[in-house]
């Protein structure tokens, strides 16, 4: 069965038909670096993770382009406020990225641009636009016209003559029209500016996701994502700047993400009701984040609070309970009737098929999860082929696929079990050592450190570590 998505260019549920088969371009915008991300960027970048995850599960070779916003009035203010550079911000910010994605266990994008890096190919599309007539300059500036394409709102639904009665004029503006808007900003004094036809400036933002998507993925290409904040302006003027320089259709399939909230208002910096990513995790961990985020559409919006993160947390371990009754079960070397993962496999795809419908990918897998708890209180014992096909279809649906557990982490059980029996250990050889029977302390010492396993002997206490070298 082919996938299907909502598209917001089309607003229907359309049957997903890449440009060549098998493979898909997919670009998504990516943060502005002056800050760390907040638990709302994350849930939209976690949700294109997933897809990304799932388009790869189904065996299609993607290419999933990340860009990265590294020169914007934030980053400038930002740098201004720390009495620092640009580059340091960004620099330091895009850093901070990259660890925090990994702490949420999103697998990198193929390519991550950088808006500094693409200035000739912004100045270039400019250029275009401006001999086209589709774009002005004045005085330094350089501003799309959005009356020349036709099109426009095409995307958001927007009508212009809408927008051109409903915008605010300001009358410092040498706009043509209210609702055009920049495509290259003339550099205001201490300001970074790069060298271009129409003096020193740098580009606007819009302009830099049309190059970016189109530089990596070709001037058309499968799947543009992003917040539902960037249906407009921020997409609707890719799709104008990008489809009146080429004179082809832009991204075929728009996909977006709804907000994460806060008492029903969006999470964001500029409104101060945030939470980072970096605070977050410190009290829970990435995978219940990510479990919360499964919970609910992508495309619907979700109400934060620190009780449904603690509930994703909880329900979480019930699957980890499983995995530990799965791991610690005895093994039955005879037959035993096999456990079909089949049926479970095929659930996941039906429901990930229809718009990568998450909150019922999970009730698959604690479906799963009952089926596999019930095995095993009837049989008491696993057979090896049982016990793999059972961790496979965790890891893969719920692992692989989700992000949301690992069945090689040790579990918590695991850790305690460790600890339990090394304090065991620790007592016998203390005994020992109390009887001077020297040769079973020594033993234990030595047998422990083949395992790698250290003791230590402090102040009449004992501890031990593992030596991972
Ligand atoms: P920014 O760094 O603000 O440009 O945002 C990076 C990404 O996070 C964009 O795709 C935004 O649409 C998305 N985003 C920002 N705030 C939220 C939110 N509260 N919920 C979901 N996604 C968001
Ligand atoms: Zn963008």
């Amino acid at each position: 069965m082919p996938i299907r998505f909502y598209n917001t260019l089309t607003k229907k549920l359309d049957e997903f038909q890449p440009l060549i088969p098998n493979k898909i371009s997919m670009y998504m915008c990516g943060p502005t670096v002056y800050d760390y991300f907040h638990i709302g960027n994350a849930r939209s970048f976690v949700m294109a993770d997933i897809i990304n995850r799932y388009f790869r599960y189904k065996r299609f070779e993607v290419k999933f382009v990340m860009n990265l916003t590294d020169i914007d009035d934030k980053i400038i203010n930002k740098a201004i406020e720390e009495k620092t550079d640009t580059k340091t911000i960004s620099g330091k910010y895009t850093r901070a990225f990259f660890e925090d994605i990994e702490k949420l266990k999103i697998k990198p994008a193929d390519h991550y641009p950088k808006a500094t890096d693409n200035v000739d190919g912004i100045i270039e599309l400019i250029s275009k636009l401006i001999e086209s007539e589709s774009a002005y300059q004045v005085n330094g500036d350089v501003f799309y016209d959005v009356k020349k394409f036709a099109e426009y709102g095409k995307l958001s639904g927007k009508k212009l003559e809408d927008l051109i009665s409903g915008a605010r004029v300001d009358v410092n503006e040498q706009k043509k029209n209210p609702v055009d808007f920049a495509l290259w900003k003339s550099a205001k004094p201490d300001e970074p500016f790069w060298e271009s036809p129409w003096g020193k400036g740098r580009p606007g933002w819009h302009v830099e996701c049309s190059v970016m998507s189109m530089k990596n993925l070709g001037e058309t290409f499968d799947i543009h994502a992003g917040g539902n904040d960037l249906i407009f302006p921020h997409h609707e003027n890719e799709i104008a700047q990008s489809e009146a320089a080429t004179h082809k259709p832009f991204a075929h399939y728009w996909i977006h993400f709804g907000f994460l909230n806060i008492d029903n208002q969006k999470m964001s910096k500029s409104l101060g009701n945030f939470f980072t990513l970096r605070d977050v995790l410190k009290k829970f961990s990435a995978e219940a984040l990510r479990f919360l985020y499964c919970q609910t559409l992508y495309s619907a919006p979700l109400n934060f609070s620190d009780d449904l993160l603690r509930n994703s947390e909880s329900a979480l371990k019930r699957i980890k309970n499983t995995i530990h009754q799965i791991k610690t079960s005895l093994i039955n070397d005879g037959s035993q009737e096999p456990f079909s993962t089949k049926e479970f496999y095929s659930d996941f795809v039906e429901v990930m098929d229809d718009n990568f419908n998450t909150p019922q990918a999970l009730a698959v897998i604690f479906d799963l999860c009952k089926e596999i708890n019930l095995f095993i209180a009837k049989h008491e014992n696993l057979s090896n082929q049982n016990k793999e096909q059972m961790l496979n279809a965790l890891q893969i649906l719920g692992g692989d696929v989700l992000g949301i557990l690992n069945v090689n982490e040790k579990t918590d059980h695991d850790e305690k079990l460790l600890n339990d029996l090394m304090n065991i250990i620790i007592d016998i050889r203390n005994d020992a050592r109390k009887e001077k029977r020297f040769e079973v302390s020594d033993k234990i010492r030595d047998d422990l450190k083949k395992l790698n396993i250290e003791l230590e002997d402090k102040k009449g206490q004992t501890t031990w570590k593992i030596n991972r070298s």
